[in-house]
């Protein structure tokens, strides 16, 4: 037999997403708006400059199009469904 008792959990739930880049803020009930905002995640290992540190931010689609375009070598762009 097991015995439960109830417990109150703090849950965090994503308020909103805003782009480091330009600033923009996307509420997370606008689920569409929110896909246009694109969290990345860059763990440095050695001998990076940046070695033992992660780095985690969000780019919009506006950012992401402005960064890319100003790529010496364009992005390698394959289709995902
Ligand atoms: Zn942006």
């Amino acid at each position: 037999m097991r015995e439960f008792e109830a417990v109150i959990e703090e849950v965090k739930r994503l308020k909103s997403v805003t782009c480091n880049l330009c600033g923009k803020t996307i509420d997370a009930s606008d689920w569409q708006a929110l896909n246009t905002v694109h969290q990345v995640i860059i763990a440095f290992s050695y001998p990076s400059r940046f070695d033992g540190e992660r780095w985690e931010f969000d780019v919009c689609d506006d950012c992401v199009a402005r960064i890319t375009q100003s790529f010496v070598v364009p992005v390698s762009v394959k289709e995902i469904l």
